[in-house]
């Protein structure tokens, strides 16, 4: 009768609905193989990098940390840090105590850095962050001390030195004018100049992920990976000097920046990205850099799912069809929400109440598809990530001539420490794409801004026996 055909139009709109939504999120779940080939492919970068010849056409830069070694133990001493590039702005000092004591006691505040100062000139934004150390001095009672600086910059820098660095370009939410080729610490200085209020010595520019190793790596020696997974994505290892052709010298190994987050800019894995991945890339304020890290980073995964949920939308599969304003609106899922969204502690009422905050109106339905969307995304940003450093974590291991290595990677970023998955499956990706190798990973809070003073505490050391 009647009611047996309703309910049969009904079935067959569900069955409709569900092969459009399965067809949209084929292309994000990816198979062993093509997991394989991302780490093989990460692996022809990383040595192109670090190549002589193929350097400068590399889409891993493969960078120089100027970082030898990880700590002894015997570092001591007051430090201020920087760090300028991660979710947070902050001012840190850190006292580090060696010997019995070994410890490190740190203090620190956070400073917004407003959108205007990210994307207005170079000068504005080094004039703030001077100002920003001044209010910290003075909220410390330090004006008039003079310590030695170490400034987490975490970008891109080509480094001639601990201490000297030219910004290759900006990436994440960052866009001010003039400083790309500039010398990231001789602005710093020059900024200090300007304010001529305090006088500090930068003696180390590090990256964020060298921070985090060297954090980790002294309380475990055997940390020689620093991974971050936050705002943006990057690796840094311990690589044998005479791999790194880039610098003189054959003996011992260097800490270096891989940048990994560049990885594909050469196009060499457009077989994994998706056209969300595209849009997601167009509407950035890099266009065509750093594809790999619009694939695993927090700043740009919510995107992912924000452009997938509009293209459900529009085909009428969600949100009855309605685009609000809200959806339209870029930046609007943030890692934040995503970890909340995924979280199996959540009923789907919570998740639907999570939504309503973001400005959605949702049906129970509605919920259950954008929970699986945000899945999908973080899943394979989660495999991809772990591909990478199955390649890393494979490549230190044959430099070393071992069958089996055991290595640490001190990690540290939002997106592996809120997301309720990520690190499970990043986990379990390394495993299975590096069965030789023994890779543990350990939290390194707050290495941005222990590790610059680590860093800045090795880097006067040395200084003052030269
Ligand atoms: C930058 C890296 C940094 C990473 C994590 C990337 O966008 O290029 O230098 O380590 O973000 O903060
Ligand atoms: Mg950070």
């Amino acid at each position: 009768g009647k009611g047996a055909a309703m309910v049969t139009a009904v079935a067959y709109r569900l069955v409709s609905q569900r092969k459009q939504i399965d067809e949209t999120l084929a292309p994000f779940k990816l198979s062993r193989q093509h997991l394989q080939d991302v780490k093989d492919k990460m692996r022809v970068e990383l040595e192109r990098g670090l190549k002589k010849d193929t350097h400068h056409s590399a889409s891993v830069k493969m960078l120089p940390s100027y970082v030898y070694g990880t700590p002894d133990g015997t570092e001591r001493g007051k430090f201020l840090a920087l760090d300028v590039g991660g979710t947070n702005f902050r001012v840190l000092l850190v006292k580090i105590y060696s010997g019995l004591r070994k410890s490190i006691r740190m203090y620190n505040k956070i400073y917004a850095i407003p959108l205007e100062i990210m994307q207005g000139t170079g000068e504005e934004l080094f004039d703030h962050i001077v100002q920003c150390i001044s209010d910290f001095l003075d909220y410390m009672g330090m004006k008039n001390a003079c310590l030695p600086l170490g400034f987490t910059f975490s970008f891109p820098c080509r480094q001639a030195g601990i201490d000297k660095g030219s910004l290759v370009s900006w990436t994440k939410g960052f866009k001010a004018t003039d400083c790309e080729g500039q010398d990231v610490v001789d602005m710093l200085r020059e900024a200090m100049k300007r304010r001529n209020e305090f006088d500090l010595d930068i003696v180390a520019m590090v990256n964020d992920t060298v921070g985090t190793m060297m954090t980790c790596a002294y309380e475990d020696p055997n940390c020689e990976i620093g991974l971050i997974a936050g705002t943006g994505s990057n690796v840094c290892y311990m690589e044998e000097m005479r791999n790194i052709e880039t610098v003189e010298g054959e003996e011992g190994r260097m800490c270096v920046n891989t940048e990994w987050g560049g990885f594909g800019d050469n196009d060499c894995i457009e077989f994994i990205r998706t056209k969300f991945d595209r849009e997601v890339d167009e509407g950035s304020l890099n266009q065509g850099k750093q594809r790999y890290e619009k694939m695993t980073s927090g700043m740009y995964l919510g995107e992912i799912v924000r452009q997938i949920l509009i293209d459900l939308t529009k085909r009428g599969l969600l949100f009855r069809g309605q685009i609000s304003e809200r959806l339209r609106t870029r930046g609007i899922f943030e890692t934040k929400f995503l970890s909340q969204i995924e979280s199996d502690r959540l009923a789907l009422l919570q998740v639907r109440g999570i939504l309503q905050q973001l400005g959605l109106d949702s049906t129970c339905d509605d919920s259950i598809i954008v929970k699986e969307v945000c899945g999908v995304v973080s899943r394979r940003a989660a495999q991809i990530c772990g591909a990478g450093m199955a390649a890393i974590a494979d490549k230190i291991r044959e430099n070393r001539g071992l069958e089996q290595l055991d290595i640490t990677v001190g990690v540290d970023g939002t997106l592996y420490k809120l997301h309720p998955h990520f690190s499970k499956v990043l986990k379990e990706t390394v495993k299975d794409l590096a069965p030789q190798c023994d890779v543990t990973f350990v939290l390194s809070e707050d290495g941005s801004g222990k590790g610059a003073a680590l860093i800045t505490a090795v880097a006067q050391r040395l200084h003052s026996h030269t």
